[in-house]
């Protein structure tokens, strides 16, 4: 044992406190035996029936009993971000499946309409499934790794590929509808470990999904605890996104595979690797049960640091004083703010996108009002083909109005940091509206 390592403190919670907890699952199929669902009105019950044949729709007990307010319905953000919309669809696409719906449709026609609806959303923007998939030796595609930034490999293990309850607005969604070719997954670890052996630039690999979290402890460790051997030294970080603490805390309370798992992450820790949860949250309301503050507390206990990062988006989190108090929270639970994103150009999009020059504004004004501990939010970051691309502002140069941007993470290194700029358009939503300022024909990094 090396000197450093620290002494086990896990502590068992207060008895009785937060027993195992089953896990009680609704989709599509389901959406009549929710019960406060009920009590709304049968047409609007019907639009959700319509909107979840085409996007994926999924909830459980805890954000039902927990993280919805019923009596703010529709308007509460937990309902919107679990719950479809009539919204969510273009008037077109919501009629073509209503009637088809009311109708009786036979199950082929339907598959066919859901189908064409789908691939008119953009079903996998900035190229996120051909791009960016390394090769082995052989030419053979290793499916489930994505190497997009010099430093960082992103890994999709198979059986992590969903999640405890489904955003409204994933831009995932595609892998969540049932159809195996919109799936990004790998089933195997000894892929993965081939690969960061032969790549000793990569410090940081990141174990995403969907929720990896939705793992038994025992899958998990297959790929984790491999990593403990003196031939992945160059691995320094270790990552794990998820939205568990949000939608699913009793993911480390309770059962003995809660306990296993903080283990596994304390021996990674102890091991000498840094473990960060990528934890994802929209609202505050999310980190307000006694059960998601446990398991924050049980977390922080092994050593792993907790680093949170989410989407702007319209209906949920489009409020200033949404963000402030979120990253305000976050701080005061030992958590550390990350990224605000841009909700990505897929999906629901025209239902949740937010103007860039309204998400600059959001995260300045959210951003004044927090300390330094919480300005460690960067954003709002946008994940295209080239990069991340942060807004910076607003401004005037040399009486042209003007986006200031610049790279967080980029495709070349060389890009980061560099600031560059798109002429102002207070419509534009994501990055491929923009346009080089002054009259340039091309961005730097086009050229
Ligand atoms: C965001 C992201 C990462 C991680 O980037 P950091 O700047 O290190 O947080 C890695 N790969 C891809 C494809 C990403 O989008
Ligand atoms: S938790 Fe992440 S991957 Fe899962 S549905 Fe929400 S945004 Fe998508």
């Amino acid at each position: 044992m090396n000197a450093h390592v620290r002494p086990r403190l896990l502590q068992a919670p207060a008895a009785g406190q937060f027993p195992p907890q089953p896990f009680q699952v609704y989709t599509q199929r389901d959406l009549e035996r929710i019960a406060p669902l009920t009590k709304l009105p049968e047409a609007f019950r019907f639009d959700m029936q319509v909107v979840s044949t085409v996007l994926p729709f999924r909830v459980n007990q805890y954000v039902i009993d927990e993280l919805i307010d019923w009596d703010q319905v529709p308007e509460d953000p937990i309902f919107q971000l679990t719950f479809p919309q009539r919204g969510m669809l273009e008037p077109h696409h919501f009629d073509l499946i209503a009637d088809l719906l009311r109708g009786g449709a036979e199950p082929a026609l339907m598959q066919e309409a859901v189908a064409q609806v789908r691939a008119e959303l953009n079903p996998h923007p900035a190229g996120q499934m051909e791009l960016n998939v390394p090769m082995d030796e052989a030419g053979n595609r290793l499916e489930g790794i994505q190497h997009k930034y010099r430093e960082t490999v992103l890994f999709f293990p198979s059986q992590g590929q969903t999640c405890h309850a489904y955003c409204t607005f994933c831009f995932r969604w595609a892998q969540f509808v049932g159809d195996k070719t919109l799936r990004i997954a790998s089933s195997e670890s000894a892929t993965l470990l081939r690969y960061l052996r032969s790549h000793p630039e990569v410090t940081d690999l990141l174990i995403t999904g969907g929720d990896p979290m939705v793992m038994k402890t025992k899958h998990l460790a297959t790929y984790l605890e491999p990593l403990l051997a003196p031939e992945f030294d160059h691995l320094q970080t270790v990552r794990i996104g998820t939205k568990a603490l949000s939608f699913w805390p009793h993911r480390f309370l309770g059962a003995d595979d809660a306990d296993d798992l903080l283990r596994l992450l304390e021996r990674l820790q102890q091991g000498g690797k840094h473990v960060a949860l990528m934890a994802h949250f929209n609202h505050w309301r999310e980190l307000e049960t006694p059960a998601v503050r446990e398991a924050i507390r049980r977390l922080r206990d092994t050593g792993v640091q907790i680093r949170c990062q989410g989407p702007l988006v319209a209906h949920i989190n489009d409020d200033p004083m949404v963000w402030r108090r979120l990253w305000n929270t976050q701080v005061s639970l030992g958590l550390m703010p990350y990224y605000m994103f841009v909700e990505r150009d897929t999906g629901a999009r025209n239902y949740f996108e937010v103007p860039l020059v309204r998400a600059w504004e959001i995260y300045r004004q959210a951003v004044q009002g927090v300390s330094g501990l919480g300005r460690t939010a960067r954003g709002p970051s946008m994940s295209a083909s080239p990069g991340k691309v942060e807004i910076q502002g607003v401004t005037e140069v040399g009486g042209e109005q003007v986006f200031v941007l610049r790279f967080i993470q980029a495709r070349n290194p060389e890009w980061v940091q560099q600031p560059f700029f798109a002429r102002f358009d207070p419509e534009a939503t994501w990055f491929d509206q923009l346009r080089p300022a002054f009259g340039a024909e091309k961005f730097f990094f086009e050229q």
